[in-house]
């Protein structure tokens, strides 16, 4: 789970981390007052939504102005003007798809000067298995391109969990940021609030970029994007509160509620799969036969009807979907539960796309009669190979007609 740039700052605050003070608003008639308390020579004005890049997008209505979701005011005035520009429209940035996110909230900040921008953040290096520091000079800017074009400017300090984090680590960010003297001792201080936060929280990643030096030498987190494990959520009440439900994709959420695994994706296929590795497995091949998946989609073992035909809903619930492969190995699940659930999901909302069904295993014959008798149009393939090209073949020939 996400949350946004002004929580995650409450929660720095929380752990004695430096960040600026700031206001939320929501309600453009609050943006006058709110500016006007925060009594700074420079307000920054900040589009909150889970996506970054803010800064460099830009904003689909011609209302909210030519610039991007990070502004800077000389004024209350100013601040709330801008902050009225924003609330209510679409903020476009790299990471939120070109569709966008409305901003429905807008934070103001009281504004730092900047002397240098650097990159730090906390999280979990897949490879060593354990807590990392990631730390870089090259703040303010797109870390995963910095890492592509410079990936010697990216230092990596993983922690060993027996000894937690000593201040060695956080020395050791301090000289490789180029730190001295007291920013030293900042940085030891500031590595360490962030390694107690992320472990306390049960955090998933930490990022500060930038974190700055101001002109008085001074560390500041300046942006904060902080994401945390949804299955340590239960033990975290004040974490899970923070929750934006209008942040996430309705089709997550919907999933969600059926404790299914689905991931929304870019593609035109729908699928649905069980158990993670085939599904990610039906993804590679899709793609190999030059298709493109809408989804990952994990049903699980022991569905009931109820939960497939809810998974199916789902999936043709998405504008995008033009075919669907349902690649179903039946091993605790029960082919005869998947063909009833997709029977009884199609029966309810109809299908207008191809569906493709591959089903192998534990009462197959059963499932495949289901499906057959149902007089559903289903193009039925013999095995994974099979059903991938024949739902690129069907979606191909969906787009030429
Ligand atoms: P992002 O674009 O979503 O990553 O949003 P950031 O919070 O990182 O802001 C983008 C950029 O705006 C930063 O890299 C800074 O260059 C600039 N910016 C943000 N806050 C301030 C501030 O307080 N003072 C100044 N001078 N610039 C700021
Ligand atoms: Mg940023």
């Amino acid at each position: 789970m996400n949350i946004h740039e002004y929580q995650a700052k409450e929660l720095l605050r929380a752990y004695g981390a430096p960040v600026g003070e700031g206001r939320v608003i929501t309600n453009p008639e609050d943006a006058a007052r709110q500016a006007a308390e925060l009594d700074a020579p420079l307000i920054v004005v900040k589009a909150q939504i889970h996506a970054g890049g803010r800064g460099k997008g830009r904003f689909k209505e011609p209302e909210a102005g030519e610039k991007g979701g990070v502004r800077l005011a000389r004024s209350p005035e100013e601040a709330a003007e801008e902050a009225r520009r924003m609330l209510g429209h679409t903020l476009v940035t790299h990471q939120t798809g070109p569709e966008g996110k409305v901003v429905n909230r807008v934070y103001l900040e009281a504004g730092a000067d900047i002397a240098r921008e650097l990159y730090l953040a906390v999280l979990i290096d897949r490879k060593s298995g354990r807590i990392s520091f990631v730390a870089s000079t090259e703040g303010g800017m797109d870390i995963e391109e910095v890492a592509a074009k410079t990936p010697g400017k990216i230092l990596t300090i993983t922690v060993d969990p027996a000894t937690g984090y000593m201040p060695f680590h956080g020395r050791r960010i301090a000289f490789a940021l180029g730190l001295e003297g007291q920013q030293v001792k900042e940085m030891v201080k500031l590595a360490g609030a962030l390694y107690r936060l992320f472990t306390e929280k049960d955090a998933e990643l930490i990022e500060i970029n930038p974190l700055i030096v101001t002109p008085a030498g001074e560390l500041r987190c300046l942006d904060a994007k902080m994401g945390f494990d949804d299955n340590a959520l239960f033990r975290h009440p004040d974490i899970a509160a923070l929750r934006d439900e209008t942040e996430e994709d309705p089709k997550e959420r919907e999933a969600a509620k059926y404790d299914l695994n689905y991931i929304a994706l870019d593609g035109n296929i729908g699928c649905m799969v069980n158990g993670a590795g085939l599904a990610m497995a039906t993804m590679d091949i899709i793609k190999l036969y030059g298709g493109e998946p809408a989804n990952f989609l994990d049903v699980g073992g022991g569905a009931t009807k109820e939960k497939v035909a809810a998974a199916f809903k789902i999936i043709t619930s998405d504008p995008k979907v033009e075919g669907i492969l349902v690649n179903i190995f039946g091993g605790i699940m029960r082919c005869d539960i998947i063909a009833e659930g997709v029977v009884a999901a199609v029966r309810e909302v109809g299908l207008e796309v191809p569906l493709v069904v591959r089903l192998e295993g534990t009462n197959v014959e059963k499932g495949k009669e289901i499906l057959r008798e149902s007089g559903l149009d289903v193009i039925p393939a013999d095995d994974l190979d099979d059903a991938a090209q024949k739902i690129v073949a069907a979606v191909r020939e969906r787009q030429a007609a």
